[in-house]
């Protein structure tokens, strides 16, 4: 099975229909898309001879090419491996040099930089849309490349909130199983109807582009690739029934925009990467009614791990709704999931330990690393890392990444429950809470806060909401917190920050 074969029978069965949208305006079919996927593959085999399973980049902003891209990747045989296009050259160098990739395809703006760094096994360096891009569509098409379900598709380098970022092998059947869990559990797209591109397309947004070219929907990329909210609410005002993932800093940057667009437009907005906190939540809700969704997954399986539908969001009669709020929601089908102790048994729900997860939906593995592999995929189960606890209803509430964890005086702090109740504060903005060694307690509460609200009434809102241990001991008030291309607040940086500022004061 090759999801190439998505791509090609639409432009067979449907080739009339939109596949492709720049801003406003329709920019291609089906047919249309089909027949540049399949000539770029020739290019790519006969021109450069590239054999099946070589690794070919793709290191752009969000552009509607990339849909062509990536089709004619797997249409050739070959696999994709799509670099965020906000990293310093020197990752992009890391990421090259890792992958092995032959080829990258890039932007103008980003070619100079990539060119830099490039390691000796890139053969090729081609800028989308110029001379090169142009003569690889004058080659001749070629068949779709059989590929099995276990061949690689799409090497993920993860974000890398830890470390050096590492790639999680994708194959055929893994992105085959999300697009579907995607189309089953998350939303119903139907054919026709828009997704619109504002995340990255290296990253969750990208994820489901092969969900929409199934379902014969159109993939819309805004007209200025930016996230800006004016530009997002006109083309959701232009595109009925549009879909559209985001991190939540995202939605929160559209909840408070003071532009407008029509919420009856929009399909479903997905929001999954980072938490969303309730009160964040409640205003989204407030703001585009009953059309939001959460995903939780990671790049090793990824988007599908839970689902938090939009009927329970938009579920306010249901006794429990606030608490189903803060979870992530309950297992997609198509994964096992169970919340287990440190030799990896599972554990009674209602109490905490890391998320594991098994299926197809689950990587292969890493990429050149069999030590990360063996140790994240143990027992056939995936180690997400994260920290959760399921009730008695199926619903997963995520607590922390395991090394987010604050251990004070013996007592487990999870900085997530802290930062839910001082966000409550009208005037914070945005919050990070982390551990500090401390001599008395092992480690100490600290709260870093955006915003200028004073600290006394900080503390009221925690005695009034939580243990009093777990209140912030210190707080530091910042212009901004650490945050990675993706939106995702650092705490290892923002802990190294604070160990600095330890140090010099
Ligand atoms: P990445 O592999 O870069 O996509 O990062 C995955 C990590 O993001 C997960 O391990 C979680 O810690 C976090 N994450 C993903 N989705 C959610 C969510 N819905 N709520 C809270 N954290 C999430």
């Amino acid at each position: 099975m090759n999801l190439a074969l998505w791509l090609e029978r639409a432009g067979r069965e449907d080739g009339g229909r939109p596949a492709l949208g720049l801003g406003a305006r329709v920019l291609r079919d089906y047919s249309g898309t089909a027949g540049r996927a399949a000539c770029l593959a020739g290019a790519l085999q006969q021109q450069f001879k590239l054999a099946a399973g070589d690794r070919v980049a793709i290191a752009a902003p969000n552009c509607p090419d990339y849909v062509e891209l990536l089709f004619a990747i797997w249409h050739a045989g070959l696999a994709a491996v799509p670099i965020n296009a906000k990293l310093h050259g020197a990752e992009f160098g890391h990421i090259l040099d890792n992958s092995g990739a032959r080829v990258c395809f890039t932007s103008t703006a980003l070619e100079g930089g990539i060119g830099a760094h490039a390691p000796r096994t890139l053969e090729r360096l081609v800028t989308i849309g110029g001379a090169d891009y142009a003569r690889m569509l004058a080659c001749d098409p070629i068949p779709v490349a059989a590929r099995s379900p276990d061949d690689l598709a799409w090497l993920f380098y993860t974000s890398g909130t830890t470390g050096r970022p590492k790639g999680a092998m994708l194959t055929h059947k893994v992105l085959a199983a999300e697009s579907e869990a995607y189309l089953n559990e998350v939303d119903a797209a139907l054919p026709g109807d828009a997704i619109l591109h504002a995340a990255p397309m290296s990253h969750g947004s990208g994820l489901y582009i092969a969900a929409h070219v199934m379902r014969r929907a159109v993939n819309v990329v805004p007209e200025f690739g930016g996230f800006e909210a004016d530009e997002i609410f006109r083309a959701i005002d232009a595109w009925p029934r549009t879909s559209m993932f985001a991190a939540p800093t995202m939605v929160k940057r559209l909840v408070e925009s003071s532009a407008e667009c029509d919420p009856r437009n929009i399909r479903t907005i997905i929001w999954g990467g980072a938490p969303m906190y309730v009160e964040d939540a409640l205003r989204a809700l407030d703001r585009f009614g009953p059309r939001l969704a959460q995903i939780y997954g990671l790049g090793e399986s990824p988007m599908t791990i839970t689902t938090l539908s939009k009927a329970d969001i938009a579920n306010r009669d249901h006794p429990r709704w606030l608490e189903r709020l803060a979870s992530a929601g309950r297992a997609f089908t198509c994964v096992d999931v169970k919340v287990a102790d440190a030799d990896d048994s599972g554990l009674p729900q209602g109490e905490a330990g890391e998320i594991l997860c098994r299926g197809d939906v689950v990587m292969a593995g890493y990429w050149q690393n069999p030590e990360a592999s063996a140790a994240t995929l143990k027992g056939g189960w995936l180690h997400t890392g994260d920290i959760g606890a399921f009730d008695a209803d199926g619903y997963l509430t995520l607590k922390d990444r395991s090394k987010d964890l604050i251990i004070s005086g013996g007592s487990n702090i999870y900085p997530r429950e802290v930062e839910e109740v001082l966000l409550k504060h009208p005037k914070v903005r945005e919050v990070s809470v982390i551990g500090r060694p401390d001599r008395e307690w092992g480690e100490a509460v600290v709260a870093y806060v955006v915003g200028e609200a004073p600290q006394a009434e900080l503390d009221t809102l925690c005695l009034g909401a939580i243990a009093r241990f777990k209140r912030p001991k210190h707080y530091v008030f910042v212009d901004a917190l650490p945050k990675n291309n993706y939106g995702k607040i650092l705490k290892t940086e923002l802990r190294a920050l604070d160990e600095s500022r330890r140090t010099a004061g």
